[in-house]
């Protein structure tokens, strides 16, 4: 695994590099530090979550949820056809799509495991110990209670695991540990490289000259959100976030903060999800618009004289084509195959 070590900001506790203790455990490879034990629950660990995909058909941890923390950033019309319970027209989880779940547990498995195990071999002041990870008998659940509209709203979570002190067990921060492929990695290291977020391309500086490059449709991911959403369930400052390229292998780290503005922005993105529930639901009156504001449209590419169709018109956002309602919601789009510049197939889908 390549060294790629970067930081965004250092909170009040000395918390460590993350990459750079993976990257150093993953290169002296011995006996984890918990003996034959702990070698055989981590094998069961990483096996388990890699079998889930081919065992069980809905396999996210803690089972089906309308809402839940790592879809909390989803298009409020997305979470509103979920809580109305439509039936799923759009994207399925096909061979492919499994098999890509299964090689990012694996990943994240393997990360995590070095991880603990690394900062287990260091004792005295300052030392840290990771707890709460996954286990093969599951993972550990949260829950944050919203306000929406007078009516509390439970959204479930399964963070990766607690970053504690080795002293008194005190936990200091959240984990958690994504597998990505490799444009999602470079985007987010080379954030990180600018000394921002890795998730938070609006905050670097209007001038700066990757801010057209990283900046996407949306600003802030589904993962920002569901980190928001762990952290103040669990009322903590900080999450070590660490990106492993599911290709190349190496890691990059970074401090995520917790957003004071959160639960009102979650409260707000609630509100529109909610807004067309009950006997009369429609859930195509809720706007197409993600957790941070960002609205779906289709892309509108017109002949600049003629005023005629070119190729990309019509094309809908990345979050379509990966959404399971695309067909519910933009009724008569079709799905295309396009050949990118490498002539490697993708799937997009084109409002007609
Ligand atoms: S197809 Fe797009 S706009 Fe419609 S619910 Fe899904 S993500 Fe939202």
């Amino acid at each position: 695994m390549a060294r790629d070590v970067r930081r965004v900001s250092r909170p009040a506790w000395p918390l460590p590099d993350l990459a750079a203790v993976i990257a150093r455990r993953l290169e002296e490879p011995r006996p984890l530090a918990g003996g034959e034990i702990a070698e055989a629950g981590t094998a069961l660990s990483i096996g388990s979550a890699v079998l889930r995909q081919l065992t069980r058909a809905n396999s996210a941890p803690g089972g089906a949820s309308a809402i839940r923390g790592s879809r909390i950033g989803a298009c409020a019309r997305s979470l509103a056809y979920r809580l109305s319970g439509t039936a799923t027209a759009g994207r399925t989880l096909d061979a492919r799509a499994r098999a890509v779940f299964a090689l990012g547990d694996m990943a994240e498995g393997y990360v995590t495991a070095a991880l603990g195990d690394g900062l287990a071999q260091v004792s005295g002041p300052g030392a840290l110990r990771l707890r709460d990870v996954r286990s093969a008998s599951g993972q550990r659940g949260i829950s944050l209670s919203v306000d929406v509209a007078g009516e509390t709203v439970e959204i479930p979570g399964h963070p990766d695991g607690m970053i504690c002190r080795a002293d008194t067990g005190a936990a200091l921060a959240l984990l958690e540990v994504k597998s990505a492929a490799p444009y999602k990695f470079d985007r987010a290291a080379a954030l990180v490289g600018a000394g921002v977020s890795g998730w938070r391309p609006d905050l670097l500086p209007a001038d700066h000259p990757a801010r057209r490059r990283l900046v996407r449709d949306d600003v802030r991911p589904g993962e920002w959100f569901q980190a928001q959403t762990y952290l103040h369930a669990l009322n903590l400052d900080y999450m070590g976030v660490v990106i492993v390229d599911k290709s190349s292998g190496a890691c990059v780290s970074w401090w995520e903060p917790r957003d004071p503005a959160f639960m009102g922005t979650l409260s707000r993105h609630l509100e529109r999800a909610q807004a067309h529930r009950g006997a009369d639901a429609n859930p195509a009156l809720v706007p197409r618009v993600l957790a941070d504001g960002t609205a779906l449209e289709a892309t509108v590419d017109l002949h600049k004289i003629r005023g005629t169709p070119n190729k990309g018109h019509g094309r809908l956002p990345w979050n379509c084509v990966y959404c399971p309602f695309w067909r519910v919601c933009w009724p008569g789009s079709e799905e295309r195959v396009e050949r990118d510049w490498s002539g490697r197939a993708r799937r997009w889908v084109y409002t007609t």
